[in-house]
Parts: structure tokens; C-alpha cells; sequence
């Protein structure tokens, strides 16, 4: 049960009673502010404040916060993926590595130097497009020209 305004006093409502562990009827003594006030456990008789729930009263700020986060977790896990990919890609041994000019016709699975993006792993090659894995991000390059 979730409440938009405190109970009138000397109204019962039914909130829980941490003294008795389940939910009890109220009876509200006084409002001590706007949000909270003083009640009393009907069966119990136990004293306590009752708050009304802070996210009812304030939405959005706190959820734009946590989206926001969440956002940048998955960012970051997509980057170290990323990562990873490329790290096993330049642990290969065997590949040739060859110097990028745009006349060149490259070929899959070659480590390619490019004179601004560093060196990278070429993962596809087309008669005029090949697509490289960069440290940072993975490019499509012209070739064959
Ligand atoms: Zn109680």
C-alpha cells in the first residue's frame, strides 16, 4: 500500500509494524510535518513515524541517474569486448603484416599498419572495401583503388 497524503489524525490506516512484523493497523496521533507523522500500533500499541514514500513525492531525478549509469556500464562492457577481440586478433603469429595505401589490394586476415588509426586486423576483404579491427573501434577502408 502506498499512501499520496498522510491519514487525517486519529484515523487508522494499515502499515507495517516492525514490532509485531506484519502489517497492522494505525491509529495517526499528530502530523509531526507534510510527510511524517506520529502513529500508534493498534494491536501492539508501539510508536513510531511514518514517512510517506520519498520517490512518490519526487520522481525522475533519481531513475535518469541510474539509467544513465546502466548506459554507461554496457558502453563500457561493449568497449572491453571490443578489446578483447582485438588483443586476440594481433596475438596471431602468423598474419603478415602489410603497410595501408589506398592502391593497395589487402587481403583477410593480414595486420595492417595505417599510417593515423595505428595498427589493426584486417577481419574482411571485398574487391574494394576491406573492414579492419583498430585498437578503438573497427573501420571499413577503402582498397584496390
Ligand atoms: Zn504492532
Amino acid at each position: 500500500m502506498s499512501l499520496n497524503a498522510l491519514p487525517p489524525v486519529a484515523k487508522s490506516f494499515f502499515a507495517f509494524c516492525k514490532k509485531c512484523d506484519a502489517d497492522r493497523y494505525h491509529v495517526v496521533l499528530a502530523h509531526t510535518s507534510s510527510t511524517s507523522a506520529k502513529i500508534k500500533c493498534e494491536i501492539c500499541g508501539s510508536q513510531k513515524t511514518y514517512s510517506l514514500p520519498k520517490a512518490q513525492t519526487r520522481t525522475g531525478k533519481p531513475l535518469t541517474g541510474a539509467a544513465k549509469a546502466k548506459r554507461e556500464q554496457t558502453l563500457s562492457a561493449r568497449k572491453s569486448s571490443h578489446r578483447n577481440e582485438y588483443d586476440m586478433l594481433m596475438s596471431n603469429e602468423g598474419a603478415q603484416t602489410v603497410t595501408y595505401n589506398m592502391k593497395n589490394k589487402f587481403e583477410k586476415n593480414q595486420k595492417l599498419q595505417h599510417p593515423k588509426f595505428g595498427l589493426g586486423f584486417i577481419k574482411d576483404a571485398a574487391s574494394d572495401k576491406i573492414e579492419v579491427v583498430f585498437e578503438d573501434e573497427v573501420r571499413t577502408l577503402v582498397h584496390n583503388r
